[in-house]
């Protein structure tokens, strides 16, 4: 059985529907993310899971207990969830210890200790316990938040876009430290995200949102190799789009030349499509039958991503190993390289 389930939800504000039809469901210890653009209505889903807002259509199930029916909704601090906000919202005046003691109130001091002392340690903030948190750092203090939404051990923690202050190199340690830290507790995780990468360091499943709706619930890998929808294609990694005509389930008709791939394009023969090319599909290879206009370059370190121009002018994207310095308005040859190949209708 599913530890939560949200089905088939609405939710708006005033008149207006803000999410439509929303379900997914989360397992006990599973980390999800829902990943979107600014304005999808990620932070009203997630509002509405943890009791602030009302939902309109559908059910909400936590652990087998309706939270959410429509005119019913079932406070927050009964659903045994954990909040993590983007801003901290620490209490100024409390130390660390007692801001990661607050939900713990009502409980025995000897539990409220050990737990506090077992949170510090856990979420690395050791010897930090008197501090008060305008002497931490963005890092710390969303460690700290993180604590105190853990301490009354919820059986899911929802967290909102909560690195989008910190700087990216802490952003990463801190995603990856949070998944470690849920995984080891046992809590399942819920996070809202407009960054594909902090999604994709935390979470076991990913839905991508646009517009109110979840597109695709996938993990992950399948996101990026498997999009399911054009908008996911192009918001999951980098990749350009090559105008195809279908030839057989397999084979494509562009500019490169016939396209093979071994994923069957249900589409039938003759559609006019367009195939998602990603900047590793497309290698440098010296007898390779592609050539193209170097148009602009981005130094990676190891990699050099390319934008490379065909004659027709359609523009790709090519990764090369860091040695191939090549200039802008140099010629290169290159070669497909793509196991399968994801089409998608054109509507032009
Ligand atoms: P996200 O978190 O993905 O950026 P939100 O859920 O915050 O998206 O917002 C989705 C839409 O709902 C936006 O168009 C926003 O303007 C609108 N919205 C959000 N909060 C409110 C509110 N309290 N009252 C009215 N409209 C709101
Ligand atoms: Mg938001």
């Amino acid at each position: 059985m599913p530890l939560l389930k949200v089905e088939n939800i609405t939710a708006g504000y005033g008149r207006e529907r803000v999410i439509a039809s929303l379900s997914f469901h989360v397992n006990r210890g599973e980390i999800v993310s829902l990943l979107g653009p600014s304005g999808c209505g990620k932070t009203t889903a997630l509002r509405a899971i943890a009791g602030f807002e009302p939902i309109s259509e559908g059910q909400i199930v936590i652990a087998q207990k309706i939270a959410s029916a429509p005119g019913m909704t079932l406070p927050p601090e009964q659903r045994s969830i954990g909040m993590v906000f983007q801003d901290y919202a620490l209490f100024p005046h409390l130390t660390v210890s007692e801001n990661i003691g607050f939900g713990l109130r009502k409980r025995p001091a000897v539990d409220r200790k050990v737990q506090i002392a077992h949170l510090l340690d856990a979420t690395g903030l050791d010897g930090m316990g008197e501090r008060y948190p305008h002497e931490l750092s963005g890092g710390q203090q969303q460690r700290v938040a993180l604590a105190r939404a853990l301490a009354p051990r919820p059986t899911i923690l929802l967290m909102d876009e909560p690195f989008s202050n910190l700087d990216v190199e802490l952003r990463e340690r801190l995603s990856v430290e949070v998944r470690d830290l849920l995984k080891s507790e046992g809590i399942s995780g819920i996070l809202v995200t407009h960054d594909q990468h902090e999604a994709f360091a935390v979470s076991d499943k990913v839905g991508v949102m646009h517009g109110g709706e979840i597109l695709q619930w996938d993990t992950p890998y399948n996101l990026y190799h498997e999009p399911n929808h054009r908008f996911v294609a192009d918001f999951i990694g980098q990749g350009r789009f090559i105008p195809g005509v279908v030839r057989s389930p397999e084979t494509f008709d562009t500019e490169l030349g016939l396209l093979h791939g071994n994923r069957s394009c249900t589409k039938a023969i003759g559609t006019r499509v367009e195939i998602l090319i990603r900047p590793d599909d497309l290698v440098p290879d010296t007898n390779g039958e592609i050539e193209a206009l170097v148009k602009d370059k981005a130094f990676k370190g190891a990699e050099i991503l390319y934008t490379l121009e065909l004659p027709t002018g359609t523009r790709l994207l090519s990764l090369f190993p860091s040695h191939y310095d090549h200039h802008l308005g140099d010629t290169v040859r290159v070669r497909m390289d793509a196991e399968h190949l994801i089409c998608f209708a054109r509507n032009d």
